[in-house]
């Protein structure tokens, strides 16, 4: 007998074939990447420093099924705030982060989730557990949800009542259809059912199976319309699967309008606008990238969840006669002063710095500049001299159908100079931070390995920044 754990609830609340794949052919399924077992990682922190807040909770020991089962029956009556507690009604199994003892006999399911706010799934999954808790006989007096609080800062040793917030969510609970029959009977079909892709293929989650799922779409399909939305899924849903199908009456962007003009493989430039977009670059040119990592629980003073370390920058300086790279990569978990000590001196007093969508590298000076005052007027100075090289490509003004309706760099580099990041071992953001922080704080690695990260990550970053200074070259030959 297969059982309806939440995990696998939610997952059919998403998508039927999903569900039943995870039941009759989990091996389908790819393993969880890097990143989203990261976030697996911060999600289990999380967890552990929740249950401070309840002072005397007792932890069921998860690894055995039958055992945590049966030990979870026999807490029931210390009274006490429980954690991991599972319980099954017929088949249905469900695993408690946190049930609170209140009154003579009743319980608060209190689930506790990384984010910042409550999400619909969040519901479901709280209602999912209410359904199979009330079903074995507990009493529920509320639920609620134990998140994130965003406006935390860290000073000194973390208070975990003030780290998280407790959202109540009865009523959102009561509310919710719980569709218990219909996921059971998809997981007992004998054959699985046929789904067609869609926004639940994304949303809540990206399905695991997107790969498998969406191999057959053509190369130029309706999915890279640049900000394409719902508009894809509604060109799908018509049986239109290529840019170059898309009706002439169908309503478009003008820069989707410039992606279907373009699917016979033109490229559209507009001259004048990049001549006055270049127009704005001041030499000496400072091209300049940021390398940062971030952690739910913040791990330094003046720090909030998930705000971004900045840990490396590449920086090319085009004097307009020669071109000198300059690099940064800490060594230090806490590398934010070291950074822009780094920083400060390498950037000179006048001419553009140029960044590939600004807006990242400006906040993370702007958060700098509060965290570290006496640096907040040579900031100040600097904030409106950087130029965001992304405009021309977010706006059309150069367009190659290689960029798949994509403005970033990572597309943009490869279509307009042939040049790319597939010869790097670290060729995303995404690994660097993750190489980074484990590097930093992950187990004990040998000098060569380090050595071996540190080149890779200074490879990257380069990478990012001479990409930046050959893209401007191309864009002044156009
Ligand atoms: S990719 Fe979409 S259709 Fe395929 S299993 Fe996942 S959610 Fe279902």
């Amino acid at each position: 007998m297969s059982l309806l754990s939440k995990s696998k609830y939610l997952i059919g609340l998403q998508c039927p074939k999903h569900l039943w794949l995870s039941v009759h052919d989990p091996s389908r399924i790819p393993e969880p990447d890097e990143s989203t077992q990261y976030r697996f990682s911060q999600g289990h922190l999380v967890g552990e420093l929740a249950k401070k807040v309840f002072l005397k909770g007792i932890d069921v020991p998860v690894e055995d099924f039958s055992k945590n089962l049966k030990l979870s029956k026999e807490l029931l009556s210390k009274r006490k705030p429980l954690f991991e507690a599972a319980f099954m009604f017929e088949n249905l199994y469900s695993r408690a982060d946190i049930l609170n003892p209140v009154n003579k006999d009743e319980w608060d399911i209190i689930e506790v989730k990384s984010g910042t706010s409550v999400k619909e799934p969040n519901v479901d999954d709280v209602a999912f557990q209410n359904y199979c808790y009330t079903k074995s006989g507990l009493k529920i007096r509320k639920c609620f949800l134990m998140h994130i609080n965003n406006e935390f800062v860290k000073n000194g040793k973390i208070d975990p009542n003030k780290l998280f917030t407790q959202t109540e969510i009865s009523d959102e609970v009561k509310e919710t259809d719980v569709k218990v029959s219909e996921m059971l009977k998809i997981m007992n079909l004998k054959e699985c059912p046929s789904c067609l892709i869609g926004v639940h293929s994304i949303k809540p989650y990206e399905c695991p199976l997107k790969d498998e799922c969406w191999s057959s779409l053509p190369d130029d399909n309706i999915f890279d319309l640049y900000s394409g939305g719902k508009k894809c899924f509604d060109l799908y849903e018509k049986g239109i699967e290529s840019i170059a199908d898309i009706p002439d009456d169908y309503k478009l962007s003008s820069n989707q309008s410039i992606q279907k003009e373009c699917s016979s493989g033109k490229v559209h430039i507009e001259k004048s606008k990049i001549k006055e977009f270049l127009s704005t670059l001041k030499y000496p040119l400072y091209y300049l990238d940021f390398e940062t990592y971030a952690t739910t629980i913040p791990l330094y003073d003046g720090l909030k969840p998930y705000q971004a370390i900045p840990f490396q920058f590449s920086l090319h300086v085009d004097s307009k006669k020669s071109v000198k790279h300059h690099s940064f990569l800490s060594t230090l978990g806490d590398s934010r002063l070291e950074f822009l000590k780094a920083l400060k001196a390498v950037i000179g007093p006048t001419g553009s710095i140029v960044a590939y969508n600004q807006s990242f590298e400006k906040n993370i000076l702007k958060s700098l500049s509060v965290m570290y005052p006496s640096y907040k007027d040579w900031v100040d100075s600097i904030l409106d001299r950087f130029v965001d090289l992304l405009i021309p490509f977010r706006k059309f003004y150069y367009y190659n159908p290689k960029q798949k309706g994509s403005a970033s760099i990572k597309y943009v580099l490869p279509a307009i100079t042939g040049k790319d990041y597939s010869g790097l071992d670290i060729a995303d953001g995404e690994t660097a931070s993750l190489e980074y922080m484990n590097m930093i704080h992950g187990p004990k690695q040998t000098k060569e390995e380090i050595m071996k990260i540190r080149e890779d990550l200074e490879n990257y970053c380069k990478l990012d920044t001479e990409g930046m200074v050959w893209i401007v070259e191309r864009l002044g030959k156009v």
